[in-house]
């Protein structure tokens, strides 16, 4: 345990003065300077000393000092150069972190993975650049045989439509991807204050725990289907799926509604996943 505790705002003070560092609102920069919510989302991720985790921007190391001190290494890529000569310093008293500047989504997972962690799947954790959520979620679903879980903060409405269910109001497509690839929960709420500088809105940190289901349906297909639903979500089924990005006959898309027992009436925000895959599934093979 080091003296000083990265989220203390007199220290976070300290390393913006001695390093004449201003926030960047384009890459998404509000750290955390509240310890009790890192404790939440360090405790939620489950990591132990056998654990290499992927951090997603480390900013100023507030989170990564924390994961540090509990997993076997931790693996932060940066895309602010300017942060580099920050975090070597910060975090010059941990051995077990590395750093890599460079954009995420230009960095190759299974390649991180094969290279840190051969034996055991990835945790990542982090503090997300709230203005690329979504493309980093769904890069990071893309090598999810390489991740055992992800436990990100995220803005709340965000966080909301993530792990909503067909009842709730904030359901949509993002709920089905997510349900799609993973067990999705809320473990924490962030109010704006606990940020510097503060957002305009507040946060939540998500849990994703992925899952590698077989649902046996053409992804492509079945992801084009919902956008489609969604897009035009005002519009019944039988007319929001059968414009836009998908060329399906109404004749046919009636029939297989009918034979699945689904009302016509229905929007795309009353079908569940598995609606969406029985659907997907007729169209493909029938
Ligand atoms: N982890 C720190 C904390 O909680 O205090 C900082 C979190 S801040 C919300 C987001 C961080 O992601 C910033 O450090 C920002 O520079 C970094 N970042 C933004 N875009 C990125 C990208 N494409 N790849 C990697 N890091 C990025």
């Amino acid at each position: 345990m080091k003296n000083n505790r990265l989220y203390q705002p007199s220290y976070i003070k300290e390393i913006l003065d001695k390093f004449n560092f201003s926030f960047s609102k384009a890459l998404g920069q509000n750290f955390l300077i509240d310890g009790n919510i890192i404790r939440k989302i360090v405790e939620g991720s489950n990591i132990t000393k056998d654990d290499v985790v992927l951090e997603i921007g480390p900013g100023f190391g507030t989170l990564t000092e924390e994961l540090a001190m509990k997993a076997k290494k931790v693996i932060s890529v940066e895309k602010d150069r300017r942060l580099i000569e920050v975090l070597d310093y910060t975090l010059k008293d941990y051995d077990n972190v590395e750093i890599i500047n460079n954009d995420i989504l230009k960095e190759n997972i299974r390649e991180i993975k094969d290279k840190f962690s051969p034996e055991r799947k990835l945790k990542v954790v982090a503090n997300l650049p709230y203005y690329i959520t979504t493309p980093i979620l769904e890069y990071l679903i893309e090598t999810k045989e390489c991740i055992e879980s992800i436990t990100v903060m995220v803005q709340e409405e965000v966080a909301r439509r993530m792990v909503a269910s067909v009842k709730d109001k904030d359901y949509g497509s993002l709920s089905i991807y997510m349900n799609y690839n993973s067990n999705a929960e809320i473990i924490a709420k962030a109010p704006k204050q606990i940020f510097m500088p503060s957002p305009k809105v507040d946060s939540a940190v998500v849990k994703l725990v992925l899952e590698d289901k077989d649902y046996g349906v053409n992804e492509e297909l079945l992801f084009k289907l919902i956008r489609s639903g969604f897009t035009k979500r005002r519009k019944n089924i039988l007319n929001s799926l059968t414009t836009g990005f998908l060329e399906i006959n109404k004749d046919d898309l009636k029939e297989i509604l009918d034979e699945l027992d689904i009302s016509t009436n229905n929007r795309a925000e009353n079908l569940t996943l598995e609606d969406f895959v029985n659907i997907t599934k007729k169209l493909n093979y029938d």
